[in-house]
């Protein structure tokens, strides 16, 4: 189940909160759905708890007798499409009256005496949603919209939106008006606001596992980077230690400095601090670190000699 639809089932649960919000939920399904006449009533929808929800609130409206036709699944290659229908005109009539006729049919803009209500603007936008919202897997991108195929509508969509302080923007798609938003902290505001609270703290928890795991990986760049450090500056003095003692030999140096040298040399791996661990007489990192330095400017000046 793709997470888009794990929204939308969990978008058909829930109760109403006023006696017109679920007049309310109906009317933000069928004003965005397509297939809704005077003659003719059929929604189509990809989810089956969806069909299934739409027709249960229907009947419940209107004691219509309601058909949700299952798609055929022996055609693999066809998107499943749940169809929600009423056969008998009396019936349309009788869901049609229940709004302005108009409202229903004229897919041109909002009827607002439908959803003066606070709560009814929520039922009517999650009905909304229900029909023509979508939203992209969150591991990959953030990304929810609606997608409209009247612009005023989808202007009246952000409207409301806004005033729940959900700022969403307006983008156009071959003949389609899209609300839609990017932002993560603004895509779990709207599922909570619609109802899809569990997907909301699924969402949040992805989030909080994401920024770890960039944490994590920032930091373990950070670590190669001083290793590779490490490595390449030890590779460098090893090669000049040994430069030194090809050309003079171990004995042309002062004890303290033959020691420095066997120690780098036997430890092509180890840190400066791993070698003054290693040294007989426990020397400091600093000290360690001169006789280093000293070793190597011996071995550039005899370079530079030749
Ligand atoms: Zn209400």
């Amino acid at each position: 189940m793709t997470y888009s639809q794990q929204v939308k089932n969990e978008l058909c649960h829930g109760k109403f909160s006023c006696e017109n919000c679920q007049k309310a939920f109906v009317y933000g399904m069928l004003l965005t759905s397509r297939g809704v006449s005077n003659k003719s009533f059929t929604v189509n929808t990809e989810n089956k708890l969806v069909a299934d929800f739409l027709a249960e609130n229907i009947i419940d409206l209107t004691g219509s007798i309601v058909t949700v036709q299952h798609p055929d699944f022996r055609e693999k290659n066809k998107r499943p499409i749940y169809t929600v229908s009423l056969e008998n005109t009396n019936d349309i009539e009788n869901i049609l009256k229940l709004y302005d006729k108009k409202a229903v049919l004229d897919k041109t803009s909002i009827n607002w005496s439908m959803i003066r209500n606070i709560c009814c603007q929520n039922s009517f936008l999650r009905g909304t949603y229900l029909s023509c919202g979508a939203m992209s897997n969150p591991e990959k991108e953030y990304h929810l919209e609606f997608c409209l195929s009247n612009e005023s509508v989808c202007d009246d969509i952000l409207d409301l939106l806004y005033n729940v302080d959900l700022d969403f923007r307006k983008a156009t798609r071959g003949k389609n008006f899209i609300a839609y938003v990017k932002e993560s902290q603004q895509i779990e505001d709207t599922l909570t606001y619609l109802g899809a609270i569990r997907s909301s703290m699924e969402l949040m928890n992805l989030k909080i596992v994401k920024e770890i795991r960039n944490t994590a990986n920032r930091r373990t760049n950070c670590e190669t980077a001083n290793i590779e450090k490490t490595v390449n500056a030890a590779v460098t003095q090893i090669r000049k230690i040994e430069y030194l003692l090809e050309t003079k030999g171990l004995d042309f140096l002062p004890i303290e400095l033959q020691e420095a040298a066997k120690l780098r040399l036997n430890n092509p791996d180890a840190s400066l601090s791993e070698l003054c661990e290693l040294s007989p007489q426990k020397i400091s990192r600093s000290g360690f670190n001169h006789r280093i330095k000293k070793l190597c400017t011996i071995s550039d000046e005899l370079r530079n000699e030749k």
